[in-house]
C-alpha cells in the first residue's frame, strides 16, 4: 500500500476558522454584540491582567483575546467591517490565527474577570474570552493536556482519571488513616459535600478537615459516589455539552439522595458554574454553597468550638482571594473572620485583596497544561512578591486548585513561604470545649 494510500486527506483549508467563526455567529447576540460595540480600546483592561503585567506581552492584553469574536462580528454584521474587508484593511480569520488565539486563551488567560472589574465601559471580558474558548473547542483546537483531562472526567469520571473503584479505595483509606468518618451515599442526609479530584489526590487533609468539622457540628452530611466530582473541564474547555454532562452527574447525584444544600469544596470554577451559571442551563435541585460559608455559619452558631488565636505564632500569615470563591463568589467576609480568631495578631492583607485580589496564574485549566508552565511560573512570581512585601510566611486559601498552583510554584521558586487550606486550620483548631 502507497503511503498516499494510507494518508488522511488534508483538512480542508480554512476549516478551523470555518468552525470558529460559525460558533462566533451563533454566539453573537443584543449581549455579546453590545459588549464588543461599547469598547473604546483604550488598553486599560491590560493592567488588570496578570499575564500582561508579567510579561509586557500586547497579546496578552484582555481586549485582544477577544480580537476575533470582534472580527468575526464586524465582518459578518457592520457595514464597516464589510468595508475593512473589501478595502483590505482587514483579512478574514484563518486557520492560523485560530492555532494562534488558542495558544492565547488557554494558556493566556485563566478567566478570572480581573479585566472587567477594571473596564470603564464594564464590559464583561471574562465570560467574552470564554466564548472565544468555546469556539476554539468547536474548531477543535483545544490543548492536547486539557483534552485529556475532558476525556477522563467524561470516561472515569475524573480529570485525574480517578476510577470508581480507586476513588472508593482512596476514601476508604482516607477515613482509616486519619480515623475519621466520612458518610458516603446517605439518603436523607441535609447536605451534599463534593470535593474535587485534587483534593482526593494531593491534599487528602482537606477532605479529612472537611469531615471532622462537619461532625463535629453533628451535620447530616455525605459525599456521593456517583456525584463525586466538583471540578468541571467542560467549563476549562468550553464546551456546553461536556459542563452539562459533568453537572448533571452532581444534581442527579443530589435528587437521588434527597439533600437540601450542595456544598462545593475546594474548587473556585466549580463554585462558580454551580452557584450562579448553572440557573441558566439547568433545573437545580437544592441550595448551593461554598464549604468556607458552611464552616463561617457553624463557627458563628457555636456549633463549633476553635482555639482563638491558634495559629499566631509561626510569623505573618496572609490570605489569597480566589477569584471564583471571593470576588466572583461574595465570599469575602467569612475567611477573615476566621482569620480574626484564628491568627488575630498574624494576619495581614496583601496590598491587592478581596476584589482587587490578583489571581494566582493557574485557574481556568491553565495549571494542566504543560505547555504553559514557564508562563504560569512567571505569573507567580508577582504573587511572591506580593506576599513578600508583607513579610507572609503562611498563606492561607479557600480553593485547592490556588493551592495546587501555589504549592508547585513556592517549590519552583524556592521559596520558604507556606500555602495552606483554610479549612485544614480550622479543622486543627477545633477545641473540645463546650
Ligand atoms: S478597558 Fe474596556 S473599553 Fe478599554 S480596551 Fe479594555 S475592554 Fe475595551
Ligand atoms: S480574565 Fe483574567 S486572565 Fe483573562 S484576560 Fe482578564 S484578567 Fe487576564
Amino acid at each position: 500500500m502507497s503511503t498516499a494510500e494510507v494518508t488522511a486527506p488534508a483538512a480542508l483549508p480554512n476549516s478551523l476558522a470555518r468552525a470558529a467563526v460559525h460558533s462566533f455567529v451563533h454566539t453573537t447576540g443584543a449581549w455579546v454584540a453590545s459588549q464588543l460595540e461599547a469598547c473604546t480600546r483604550c488598553g486599560i483592561c491590560a493592567q488588570a491582567c496578570h499575564f500582561y503585567e508579567a510579561t509586557g506581552n500586547p497579546e496578552f492584553a484582555p481586549v485582544w483575546k477577544v480580537e476575533l469574536l470582534r472580527r468575526a462580528y464586524e465582518q459578518r454584521f457592520t457595514v464597516g467591517g464589510k468595508l475593512k474587508l473589501a478595502l483590505g484593511v482587514e483579512k478574514r480569520i484563518s486557520d492560523a490565527d485560530i492555532e494562534h488565539w488558542s495558544t492565547i486563551v488557554y494558556e493566556a488567560c485563566t478567566l478570572c474577570n480581573k479585566c472587567a472589574m477594571v473596564c470603564p465601559m464594564g464590559i464583561q471580558l471574562g465570560p467574552l474570552i470564554h466564548d472565544v474558548r468555546e469556539a476554539m473547542a468547536e474548531a477543535g483546537v483545544v490543548p492536547a493536556d486539557l483534552l485529556v483531562a475532558v476525556r477522563k472526567q467524561e470516561e472515569l469520571g475524573s480529570p485525574l482519571g480517578v476510577t470508581d473503584d480507586a476513588w472508593a479505595d482512596r476514601i476508604e483509606w482516607i477515613a482509616d488513616e486519619w480515623e475519621v468518618e466520612i458518610p458516603i451515599d446517605v439518603k436523607g442526609a441535609e447536605t451534599l459535600v463534593a470535593f474535587t479530584s485534587i483534593e482526593l489526590m494531593k491534599f487528602p487533609e482537606n477532605i479529612v478537615a472537611i469531615a471532622k468539622i462537619l461532625n463535629a457540628a453533628g451535620e447530616k452530611w455525605t459525599i456521593s459516589s456517583p456525584g463525586r466530582e466538583v471540578v468541571n473541564f467542560g467549563v476549562f474547555e468550553g464546551n456546553p455539552d461536556r459542563v452539562k454532562l459533568f453537572m448533571g452527574r452532581l444534581f442527579d447525584a443530589a435528587r437521588a439522595l434527597g439533600v437540601k444544600r450542595l456544598v462545593v469544596t475546594e474548587c473556585g470554577h466549580a463554585y462558580d458554574l454551580l452557584r450562579w451559571t448553572a440557573h441558566n442551563m439547568a433545573e437545580v435541585p437544592c441550595a448551593v454553597t461554598h464549604i468556607v460559608a458552611v464552616i463561617d455559619e457553624l463557627m458563628r452558631s457555636g456549633r463549633i468550638k476553635l482555639r482563638a488565636g491558634a495559629f499566631d505564632e509561626g510569623g505573618t500569615l496572609t490570605f489569597h482571594d480566589a477569584c471564583k470563591i471571593q470576588r466572583r463568589g461574595g465570599h469575602i467576609q467569612e475567611p477573615r473572620d476566621i482569620l480574626k480568631v484564628l491568627a488575630p495578631t498574624a494576619f495581614k492583607e496583601l496590598a491587592l485583596n478581596r476584589e482587587a485580589s490578583m489571581c494566582c496564574g493557574g485557574g481556568g485549566g491553565v495549571i494542566a497544561i504543560k505547555e504553559a508552565d514557564a508562563l504560569r511560573h512567571k505569573v507567580f512570581e508577582l504573587k511572591i512578591r506580593q506576599m513578600e512585601e508583607v513579610g507572609a510566611t503562611r498563606v492561607a486559601m479557600t480553593c485547592a486548585n490556588c493551592r495546587l498552583q501555589f504549592t508547585e510554584s513556592l517549590q519552583h521558586f524556592g521559596s520558604p513561604i507556606k500555602a495552606v487550606g483554610l479549612a485544614h486550620m480550622v479543622a486543627e483548631a477545633l477545641s473540645e470545649e463546650e
